[in-house]
């Protein structure tokens, strides 16, 4: 009898209360999407806050509080219909686990495992290390790069747009493939009737004109590595003879920026313990070397690594964050631009009600290649003994890349099954957890309070730009 009142009591749906702009919003956990309350949609959520009320009761109130049955049952299926209320036993919903032959989307060719810079937390060369090189051959070869771009030919079945990026070690220190590449990747998807775009990782240093024109004329989108000013920078972006990079990028980041205009070329700044003004980098790279994008990530790095960023680090990285997370507010308001991606990247999310059943796309529609052509999960698996799925020549290991699958699904990670931003952040990195924990499917628990405040904060200034400019809303639409 007590079941069957429950169940057919109305209750709020899994969500997350928050308010923005002088209103009030729900950020409803299963879809991802974000409902406005006001009016009576605001007095049935604050009913059902203290209990679950059958249609009747809240009927009966509803209608001492002068709303009329129609409007009160319109709400209340509108309600129901984008899960803000449900009216049976709540039970989480989480999405399938994909099919083996899931196509991937994107390749990440590691065209060389050599780099000119030694930087002191660098996850290939530091004593976090996970890949060995030790017998590899140090240059992709142009027929591993033609298998490889075959592999995704091949694996993308039903997919239209295809992406290859460029990555290393030194991504340029092996040019030539990368040129030869694009060219073959582009003809290739033409002759399947596909588009296929490029991006490529580097560290700046090997750039030249002719480089910086290629880059343009094939639209290939470049994330520089760099951690701010001359001083920030070269603490840990440093030569194999210990002298800092800075005064031989930045003239040539300028220069770049200066003749590449087809395509968005950001600055990803790692934050370590002697790096963190975030504000300072910031500035730095967006007015005196003309970034118009710049995502700031953290270390990854085991805790007892000097240049690991501390939870009291990372508390005071946050407060940076959030200022510039104010001020992107702000200038979304007005309509203009603000080049902070780690906010725009949270924001474009929540707008495409994304609810991800995985951190990223390792392994799912990502594969990385090795100079030897394994394959791996990410580039940050390649050359390493986890998260191996086949090699370019004898194809994708779908039993392997399925296994991995299964293990990293949200519905696997039980210690996120209760968490509200689950739908966004799914778990966190592979690598990272892989680093700190031994384990690839270790969800980073210190650093869930962090995330979710970070969200919070994401989704308050969501609120308040759908209210005050729904306008600036719409850039993220349609990509
Ligand atoms: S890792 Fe933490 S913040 Fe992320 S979904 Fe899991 S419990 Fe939530
Ligand atoms: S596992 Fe980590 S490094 Fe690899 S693609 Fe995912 S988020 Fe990036």
């Amino acid at each position: 009898m007590v079941v069957e009142t429950i169940a057919a009591a109305y209750h709020p749906g899994e969500h997350h209360y928050f308010e923005s702009g002088g209103k009030q919003f729900l950020y409803l956990v299963p879809s991802g999407a974000v409902f406005g309350l006001s009016g009576l949609s605001q007095e049935i959520y604050s009913l059902l806050q203290s209990c679950p009320l059958s249609g009747e009761e809240l009927s009966m109130e509803l209608g001492r509080r002068g709303y009329s049955p129609t409007e009160i049952q319109v709400t209340l299926d509108e309600m129901v219909d984008f899960d803000v209320l449900s009216s049976g036993i709540p039970k989480k919903t989480f999405p399938k686990v994909p099919e083996k032959t899931f196509p991937i989307q994107r390749i990440v060719l590691n065209t060389t495992n050599q780099c000119n810079l030694a930087c002191g937390y660098c996850y290939e060369y530091s004593d976090d290390k996970i890949a060995s090189t030790k017998d590899k051959p140090k240059f992709m070869t142009d027929s591993i790069a033609k298998a490889a771009i075959e592999t995704l030919m091949k694996e993308s079945a039903g997919r239209s747009s295809l992406h290859v990026t460029f990555f290393g070690g030194e991504t340029l220190l092996n040019y030539p493939l990368m040129r030869d590449s694009v060219q073959y990747a582009t003809a290739r998807a033409k002759e399947a009737g596909k588009t296929v775009d490029f991006s490529l990782t580097t560290n700046a240093t090997l750039l030249t004109e002719e480089i910086a024109d290629f880059l343009a004329e094939n639209r290939i989108g470049v994330t520089v590595s760099i951690d701010g000013d001359k001083e920030l920078h070269d603490r840990m972006r440093v030569f194999h003879n210990g002298k800092g990079s800075y005064d031989i990028i930045a003239p040539k980041i300028k220069m770049l920026l200066a003749r590449h205009r087809t395509n968005s070329i950001g600055a990803r700044v790692t934050l370590s313990e002697g790096v963190r003004e975030v504000r300072r980098i910031y500035d730095h790279l967006t007015q005196e070397l003309g970034f118009d994008g710049v995502g700031f990530a953290p270390v990854t790095a085991s805790p007892d690594r000097l240049y690991h960023i501390g939870g009291h680090s990372m508390d005071k990285v946050l407060v940076e964050f959030e200022e510039l997370a104010w001020e992107y507010r702000d200038h979304a308001i007005k309509g203009g631009r603000h080049y902070f991606t780690n906010v725009e990247d949270t924001i474009k999310e929540i707008h495409l009600g994304i609810s991800k059943a995985y951190t990223c796309g390792a392994g799912l529609g990502l594969l990385g290649v090795g100079t030897t052509g394994e394959l791996a999960a990410c580039h940050r698996f390649v050359d390493s003994p986890v998260a191996q799925m086949g090699n370019v020549i004898d194809g994708v290991n779908h039993e392997a890349r399925h296994d991995f699958l299964e293990k990293h699904h949200i519905g696997a990670r039980t210690d996120c099954h209760t968490c509200w931003v689950r739908g966004l952040c799914a778990g966190g990195c592979y690598h990272e957890s892989y680093i700190k924990h031994g384990l690839t499917d270790a969800s980073n628990l210190t650093s869930c309070d962090r995330i979710r405040g970070w969200i919070d904060l994401c989704l308050r200034i969501y609120g308040e730009i759908g209210i005050k400019n729904p306008k600036f809303l719409e850039r993220f639409d349609d990509n």
